[in-house]
């Protein structure tokens, strides 16, 4: 059964029934008008368990607005038959929109997270339209069909949003996913920071576009930050992370400099593994345990050092040669 934890006395956090990392939180700020932060998906939590926890806290069940954070399935792919059961209104960022199209495809994994990792690790996949297609079941599956909906409000960066007791300073985070969106309350001090870290950052996006979503959070003035999964996190805490995340990933790019000038041009492959050997501790799951010796994300290092004329790539013998410029 997905749990309800109350935070102060207008914000309660819904628990997933299912595993944390997996299935994201549903955050509901209760005043005169009812706001859901993230959907979750359509069976977990579902509009029969949202209704029974707006009757136990003795309010109506009516939600006039659902904002959701980015465009993973476990966070949106439930707003649909929220927005039917409840009347309500879908806030996300302007970009959601393409994911949500793009999902609606059986044949396409949209937002499935770990896809472009997949196909860069285990390239022979992307060749194997019956992998994708397995996949693309066995993820509906779990996680609950979707159909295609609209979204009755397409926020972007500095969009307010006021909602009676609460009013929130749109955020575009990009990193996690191309639309994360993270939603600042000045007077409250709260930040519902969606999946910025400890989980996949930048996985979507460029290693730059990470770093600047990190750099418009750090210097904010919060007490508490909200995540898309698991407890909520102190602040002063939580910014330690990110500050750690733009360590971790200055020293990536010098490691990679260096094994370049002591070792000669190389393959992406060669460097991946001395490069994160003592960085990036911060990635503790299993799952970023494994991807963070992947190639996948030294591509992306290599990727920005290139913008920056610090390297070249060659191909070479259908092989993709890095050096120092
Ligand atoms: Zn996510």
């Amino acid at each position: 059964m997905p749990k309800l934890y109350k935070i102060t006395k207008n914000l309660f956090i819904l628990t997933p029934s299912s595993n944390i990392y997996s299935s994201a939180n549903v955050n509901f700020l209760i005043d005169k008008k009812i706001t859901l932060i993230d959907a979750g998906t359509n069976n977990d939590p579902g509009p029969r368990n949202i209704k029974k926890i707006l009757h136990s806290l003795g309010v109506s069940p009516r939600i006039e607005s659902i904002i959701i954070t980015h465009s993973h399935v476990d966070h949106f792919t439930g707003a649909k038959n929220l927005k039917k059961a409840f009347n309500s209104q879908i806030f996300a960022h302007y970009l959601t929109e393409k994911a949500i199209k793009q999902y609606s495809d059986f044949r396409n994994l949209g937002s499935f997270e770990y896809w472009e990792f997949i196909e860069k690790t285990f390239p022979i996949v992307r060749k194997t339209h019956f992998i994708k297609y397995l996949i693309s079941f066995i993820y509906r599956r779990s996680f609950g069909n979707f159909e295609e909906f609209q979204l009755d409000r397409k926020l972007k960066e500095g969009d307010r949003i006021n909602l009676g007791e609460f009013s929130f300073e749109v955020i575009f985070t990009p990193g996690h996913s191309p639309d994360s969106i993270c939603l600042y309350e000045p007077n409250k001090k709260i930040l519902f920071s969606g999946d910025m870290v400890p989980y996949t950052p930048y996985i979507h996006t460029s290693i730059s576009d990470f770093r600047s979503s990190i750099k418009k959070l750090i210097n904010l003035d919060a007490k508490l930050a909200i995540r898309g999964h698991g407890r909520p996190q102190i602040w002063q805490e939580e910014k330690k992370k990110y500050r750690q995340f733009l360590k971790d990933m200055d020293i990536a790019k010098r490691r990679i400099l260096k094994i370049l000038k002591l070792k000669g041009p190389q393959t992406a492959h060669k460097m991946a593994n001395s490069v994160f050997q003592r960085t990036h501790l911060i990635h503790k799951t299993i799952y970023t345990n494994l991807m963070r010796v992947s190639v996948f994300w030294i591509l992306k290092y290599l990727e920005e050092l290139e913008l920056e004329g610090k390297i070249k790539s060659q191909l070479i013998k259908n092989k993709l040669i890095f050096s120092l410029k």
